[in-house]
C-alpha cells in the first residue's frame, strides 16, 4: 500500500486510489467529482439568490428604460408615436413585474396586455417584430385566424402557447414570462348580433378559450402545436406572467366611433366637441366600447387594458420608410447591389414617384417594397453578369419599369 492510500475525500470517504484527483486541504481532503458536484451546488444556490419568483435574473438597472425602448422602435418604424409609448412602457411595467420580488407584498403590478388598432400595413407587426429584437424575454407572433373552438378544424386555442415554448427551447419557466404578439385579433369578433341562430365557430367559443389565456391560469400545451391529440404528453404552462400584446385592422370600426362620438356629443357643449373632431383619423378616439361594438366580448376588452391604434401612413411617412429606418428598402437594395460591387444610386424623384404609385394603388406601405421590386428586377437579373459597377435609376427608367410591371395591373384589376 503507498503513501497515498492512507488519503481519503472527507465528503464522499473513498481513497485516492479509487479516485481520479484528490486535493488536499489543511484539514481534510477533496475527491474531484466531489468538488465538480459542491460547484453545481455553490452555483445554484447563488443563482436563486439572484433569480427572484418568475426565474427572471436581469438587474432593474440593466432594464432598457421606456425612452430607450421607444427610441430603440424609432430607428425601425417610422411614426406611429402614440403606439410606441404605449408599447414601451407596458413592456418596462412587464419586466418591472416579473422583478418583484417580495411575494409578502400587498401592492401587486398586475399584467397590463395591450391592444392595438390600426389600419393593414400600418406598423403592426413590424413594432411587435422590433420589439422583439431588443427584448430579454422569449417572444412570439401567432396568428388568430388560424384558431377555432376545441373539436373544429384548425388550431386550439393552447397552439398559441406552443410556439412560445419552441421558442424558449421548451424551458417552461422562461416561457412563462414571454411576450405574445396575437395578430388578427379581429377576425375572431363576433360576427353577427346574434350568436346562437348559426353556430359562430370562430367567433365568441374562440374569445372564451383566449380569455382563459388573458387572464392568467394553467394551460395544457401541445408541445407540438396543431390540435390535441389523446396521445400526447401536455406541457402545463402558467399563463400568469406571459404578456399579450394584440392587433387588427378592425375594419370599418371607424363607423362605429362616429356613431359614439356622434350620440355623446348631443347637448351641451356639442357643437364646439364636435368641431374638433378630426374625421381623417377616428381611430384617435378609440374607446373600449367601440371594441365591443365591433364584436369582443367585454371580458376580453377587459383583459387588454391598454387600447391604442396606428395612424393611417401619409403621403410623407411613406416616403421616410423609403430611406430613413435602419434597414429601410432603398438602404435592403443599395446592400444587395453593393454585394456584386454596383453602386446604386435612385434620384428623389423617383423615390417620390414610388410613393405616387403606392397611394395611387392603395397600396400602402407594403406597395412601397413591390412596385421597387418591379423597378429593379430587371436590373437585379442583368448586371452581375455584366461587368457594370454603376446602376443610376432616373424617372425615366422607373416609368418605364412599372408601366410593365404585373404589380400595377394586379393591383388596378
Ligand atoms: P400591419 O401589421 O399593421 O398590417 P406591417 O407591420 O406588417 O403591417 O407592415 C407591412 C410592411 O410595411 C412592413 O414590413 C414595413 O416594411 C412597412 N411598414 C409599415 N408601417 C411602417 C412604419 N410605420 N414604419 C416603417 N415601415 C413600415
Amino acid at each position: 500500500m503507498s503513501k497515498n492510500d492512507k488519503q481519503y475525500c472527507s465528503f464522499c470517504g473513498r481513497p485516492s486510489s479509487e479516485v481520479k484527483l484528490l486535493l488536499t486541504g489543511l484539514t481534510g481532503n477533496i475527491c474531484g467529482e466531489c468538488a465538480e458536484r459542491a460547484h453545481e451546488i455553490a452555483a445554484e444556490s447563488t443563482k436563486e439568490k439572484t433569480e427572484n419568483k418568475s426565474g427572471f435574473s436581469v438587474k432593474q438597472e440593466e432594464l432598457p428604460n421606456p425612452k430607450a425602448i421607444k427610441a430603440f422602435l424609432d430607428q425601425y418604424v417610422i411614426g406611429q408615436d402614440d403606439a410606441k409609448r404605449y408599447l414601451s412602457v407596458s413592456v418596462y411595467n412587464h419586466y418591472k413585474r416579473l422583478l418583484q420580488k417580495d411575494e409578502s407584498d400587498e401592492v401587486e403590478i398586475e399584467k397590463s396586455n395591450i391592444i392595438m388598432v390600426g389600419p393593414t400595413g400600418t406598423g403592426k407587426t413590424l413594432l411587435a417584430k422590433t420589439i422583439a429584437k431588443m427584448l430579454k424575454v422569449p417572444f412570439t407572433i401567432v396568428d388568430a385566424t388560424v384558431l377555432t373552438e376545441a373539436g373544429y378544424v384548425g388550431e386550439d386555442i393552447e397552439s398559441i402557447l406552443t410556439r412560445l415554448l419552441q421558442v424558449s427551447d421548451y424551458d417552461v419557466k422562461a416561457a412563462e414570462r414571454g411576450i405574445v404578439f396575437i395578430d388578427e385579433i379581429d377576425k375572431i369578433a363576433r360576427k353577427g348580433d346574434n350568436p346562437s341562430i348559426t353556430r359562430d365557430v370562430s367567433g365568441e367559443g374562440v374569445q372564451q378559450g383566449l380569455l382563459k389565456l388573458l387572464e392568467g391560469s394553467v394551460v395544457n400545451v401541445p408541445p407540438q402545436g396543431g390540435r390535441k391529440h389523446p396521445e400526447q404528453k401536455l406541457i402545463p404552462v402558467d399563463t400568469k406572467d406571459i404578456l399579450f400584446i394584440c392587433g387588427g385592422a378592425f375594419d370599418g370600426i371607424e363607423k362605429k366611433i362616429a356613431q359614439r362620438l356622434n350620440t355623446h356629443v348631443v347637448g351641451y357643449n356639442s357643437v364646439q366637441h364636435t368641431a374638433n373632431i378630426d374625421r381623417n383619423n377616428m381611430l384617435k378616439y378609440i374607446a373600449p366600447q367601440d371594441l365591443k361594438s365591433f364584436g369582443l366580448i367585454p371580458e376580453i376588452i377587459g383583459r387588454l387594458p391598454i387600447l391604442t391604434y396606428l395612424e393611417p401612413l401619409d403621403r410623407q411617412a411613406l416616403r421616410n420608410i423609403l430611406t430613413e429606418p435602419k434597414n429601410s428598402i432603398v438602404k435592403q437594395y443599395k446592400k444587395i447591389f453593393a454585394m456584386d460591387g454596383i453602386t446604386l444610386a435612385i434620384d428623389d424623384e423617383v423615390l417620390d414617384y414610388i410613393v405616387d404609385k403606392a397611394i395611387e394603388f392603395k397600396l400602402g406601405a407594403r406597395g412601397l417594397r413591390s412596385i421597387t421590386e418591379d423597378i429593379m428586377v430587371d436590373a437585379m437579373f442583368e448586371l452581375p453578369s455584366s461587368g457594370q459597377k454603376d446602376f443610376h435609376i432616373d424617372l425615366n427608367y422607373a416609368e418605364s419599369k412599372v408601366e410593365k410591371s404585373k404589380t400595377l395591373y394586379l393591383a388596378a384589376s
